[in-house]
């Protein structure tokens, strides 16, 4: 028997764009994701995307799993596809739905015919195909009111299709359709979630990362390419700037008050984070950042931060959330295993043993003046090295 996924108009998610843009985006997505598995059509008729393979190689529940991370989906049906008979439908459907009706009680069929050549009713075929289904477990019991579980016959054009229950998409929106935009990506808990977030929003990702040779090592760059490794499951692929650091970091050490040392870092991190992506065409920055986190994260200090930026705007999609719920998140997104992996990040290397947390725009900008840091950005954007991330791992 062969399986197709079933992605009809009502769970996508058109809001705000041209539904036709959108569909092509999604469908380019969804070729994209696939390729890999085996030969596979995806095309649109009826007001549906139909995705089915074309051979028996097709690996079908990896197929699955990935259609559940593409955004712009919020929910899709796993469907049997039979030829339009009645005698067959009938001898398939109680067994194709039984693993989707363990543990249920009730259940209802509803039935749908597109093509009106077909010899029975919308009525008769659910009556017919509900009667397959309690004698094949008399333990369940119809109920058209409040049923657990809605078993799905529809007969369509080229043939008929059989469905028990949806299931989950990834909601959001087509990657790209937003546009582009770059995450500072630490080897953290939150920048992965945050990446994650945004990209749900539409836009494609690229990403910075500042590292600290010797000070960190390189298993520290091998967990971030891990962790984004695991963000392009959603995302797509990622195009992946190393930036180093150090130089600049010791600079800030040597130079500046110690209360600056972090505030002015990330000061340093933002500039450079602007000028690689306005070079690559992004048109915002993203950072894991949550108020009141750590002393670089309260309000004053994000300010003293934020007003470096010249022209991109900095989304915080994480501003507002606790450490509980941004950990659930990176659960479900696989990253946090890899997250709490012990490491060093550039940002411990020179923590001041007392912060400021209330710094003003004006002190910060004073202490940062003890030295002139133009030249050693200019020559740390002329370091940075690139690599682009897959869903596989890292393509040089
Ligand atoms: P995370 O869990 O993402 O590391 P955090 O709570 O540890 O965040 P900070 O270390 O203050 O917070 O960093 C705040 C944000 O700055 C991060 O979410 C990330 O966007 C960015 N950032 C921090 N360190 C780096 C780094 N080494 N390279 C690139 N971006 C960084
Ligand atoms: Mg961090």
């Amino acid at each position: 028997m062969k399986e197709i996924i079933l992605i009809k108009n009502g769970e996508l998610v058109l809001k705000g764009l041209n539904k036709s843009t959108f569909e092509s985006m999604l469908i380019k997505t969804i070729r994209r994701r696939l390729r890999d598995l085996g030969k596979v059509s995806v095309k649109s008729a009826q007001s549906t995307i139909y995705i089915e393979p074309v051979d028996d190689e097709f690996d079908f529940e990896e197929a699955i799993s990935r259609v559940s991370k593409i955004f712009g989906i919020a929910a899709f049906s796993r469907c049997a596809a039979l030829n339009k008979d009645m005698d067959e439908i009938l001898s398939v459907v109680a067994d194709y739905v039984r693993p989707a009706l363990q543990g249920v009680k009730t259940f209802k069929v509803i039935a749908k015919r597109s093509d009106k050549a077909f010899p029975l009713k919308s009525p008769e075929i659910a009556a017919q195909v509900g009667g397959a289904i309690l004698s094949a477990m008399p333990y369940l019991r119809v109920d058209v009111k409040n049923p657990d579980i809605i078993v799905s016959v529809e007969i369509r054009d080229y043939a008929a299709y059989i469905h028990a229950g949806q299931l989950h998409g990834a909601g959001g929106l087509p990657v790209g359709s937003s546009g582009k935009a770059t995450i500072l990506i630490s080897g953290g808990i939150d920048s992965p979630v945050a990446a994650y977030t945004m990209a749900k929003r539409g836009l494609t990702l690229n990403a910075v990362h500042f590292a600290s040779p010797p000070y960190t090592g390189p298993l520290a760059e091998k967990k971030v390419k891990t962790l984004l490794q695991k963000v392009a499951q959603y995302s797509g692929d990622i195009r992946l700037a190393i930036v180093p650091f150090t130089e600049i970091q010791e600079a800030i050490a040597d130079n500046c008050k110690e209360e600056y040392f972090t505030l002015i870092m990330r000061r340093m991190m933002m500039r450079i984070a602007e000028s690689l992506a306005i070079a690559s065409g992004s048109k915002a920055l993203i950072t894991g950042e949550s108020l009141g986190q750590v002393a670089s994260q309260t309000l004053p200090a994000i300010g003293v931060t934020d007003i470096v930026t010249r022209e991109l705007p900095v989304l915080r999609p994480l501003i507002g959330m606790d450490k509980e719920e941004i950990i659930v998140i990176s659960r479900k997104i696989d990253t946090f295993e890899t997250s709490v992996l012990p490491y060093e990040d550039c940002c411990t290397v020179f923590t001041p043993r007392h912060p400021r947390t209330r710094p003003t725009i004006e002190e910060c900008a004073e202490a940062e003046s003890a030295f002139d840091f133009a030249p050693l950005i200019e020559k740390a954007i002329s370091e940075t090295v690139y690599s682009r991330i897959t869903r596989d791992g890292e393509v040089i």
